[in-house]
């Protein structure tokens, strides 16, 4: 079909919740993508942090298709072999014990308030719990979900949300203590916050939050779906920190593009949830976690973390001389291959900019540009980038 068609055959049958670049993609082949008419664009975006592995990567078409193959989806009532190896991947790659599969993110964010909900009444009986959220974190838009996610815009028209969400400053230990009383039953954050603006937790706040929760038996869960899965240099960005959450939540790159995300969490946290607390018919299929499972491997295969640890230095460096050189950036923030430029200068200019001349960018928050490019991208895709990214700077 004709781009124009495509576009408009959408645009009448879709609800209108995003404004789309008029961009058609076809296919994509490593950290290219091609659009309908064959233009060619690099891609710093990979479908908001998923692709990690690139597109067209070999060993997972391959093994995606011998699952449909196969079988794509039983139920929960039953075992498959892909699910039990995902499991024990992703606890092995996270230092916790215990795994529950969803389609999304958002869902991994919703079992890990129900988790932490149900722990803390068997602790005390009580069903009036809260939890310390952060503002302009970003935790998917259920009404869950929602709830934790320190952003007035996305909320205002969707209350009542679920009680007991008190919101506190990222990296401000003080205006967290100050929200702690009795009933206070986690404190949730994105290890590095990712469509609030690229902001790393710092070394002080995550330990001593984790500290914080140790002495007050409050879970610490950290939300790693756009952080997680090696992006950053690690598995799981809280790794770097030297501390380990009691639930995490993950998503994104987990299946690199086939839905899937996870809650994991400790032994003793995880026995919380019983047969009937939490369920969902397609969450962990034969086909996602074969996905999971096959991504784990491919990340050993082919060193990702490696590349990651060395590429994203490079990008950090080249990005901190643009901020020098340029007026129009504020400052550089990241980590590893999750990186954003803060700009003084309008960012969805600058974006379109780049997207007419073939590199796929994305903004976060109102004034960051987002590099979350698949974690096989090369230090000449980086030159390539910094240079159509200077033009558009001008
Ligand atoms: C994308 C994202 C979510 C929501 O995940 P979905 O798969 O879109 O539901 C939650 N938390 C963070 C940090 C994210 O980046």
């Amino acid at each position: 079909m004709e781009t124009n068609k495509i576009i408009d055959m959408a645009e009448s049958n879709l609800i209108h919740t995003y404004n789309r670049y008029q961009i058609v993609f076809d296919h994509g082949n490593g950290v290219h993508l091609y659009d309908n008419d064959g233009k060619e664009y690099l891609d710093f975006c990979a479908g908001i942090a998923v692709f990690a592995l690139g597109y067209n990567n070999k060993k997972y078409n391959d093994a995606i298709k011998a699952q449909v193959d196969k079988i794509v989806h039983t139920s929960n009532y039953y075992y498959s072999e892909p699910m039990a190896l995902a499991a024990a991947k992703l606890v092995k790659a996270s230092g916790l014990d215990k795994v529950f599969f969803t389609n999304s993110g958002t869902e991994a964010i919703e079992g890990a308030i129900k988790l932490a909900k149900k722990y803390a009444y068997l602790k005390d009986g009580s069903t009036d719990h809260e939890i310390i959220a952060m503002n302009h974190s970003f935790h998917g838009r259920s009404m869950g979900a929602l709830s934790v996610t320190g952003n007035k815009k996305y909320q205002e028209a969707f209350g009542p949300l679920i009680p007991g969400i008190k919101f506190a400053d990222y990296n401000d230990l003080d205006s967290v203590k100050a929200l702690i009383n009795d009933k206070t039953c986690a404190i949730l954050f994105e290890t590095v916050q990712g469509e609030g603006g690229i902001f790393p937790a710092t070394k002080e706040f995550i330990t001593e939050v984790r500290k914080i929760c140790d002495e007050k038996g409050i879970l610490l869960i950290l939300d790693e779906i756009q952080c997680g899965m090696g992006r950053t240099g690690s598995m799981f960005a809280y790794q770097q920190y030297g501390v380990t959450p009691d639930i995490m939540t993950c998503a994104k790159a987990l299946g690199c593009g086939i839905p899937v995300g996870a809650f994991v969490a400790k032994a003793d946290v995880a026995k919380a949830l019983v047969p009937g607390d939490h369920g969902t018919t397609y969450g962990g299929n034969p086909l996602a976690t074969q996905a999971v499972s096959t991504v784990f491997d491919i990340f050993e295969e082919e060193n990702i973390l490696e590349n990651v640890k060395e590429v994203g230095k490079y990008l950090e460096e080249q990005l901190e001389l643009l901020a020098k050189e340029y007026d129009s950036v504020k400052e550089r923030r990241g980590m590893g291959l999750m990186q954003g430029l803060e700009l003084n200068i309008p960012v969805g200019d600058v974006v379109k900019k780049a997207m007419d001349a073939g590199l796929i960018l994305i903004s976060a928050s109102q004034n960051v540009i987002r590099f979350v490019p698949p974690l096989i991208i090369t230090k000449e895709d980086v030159d390539k980038m910094i240079v159509i990214l200077k033009e558009c700077l001008q």
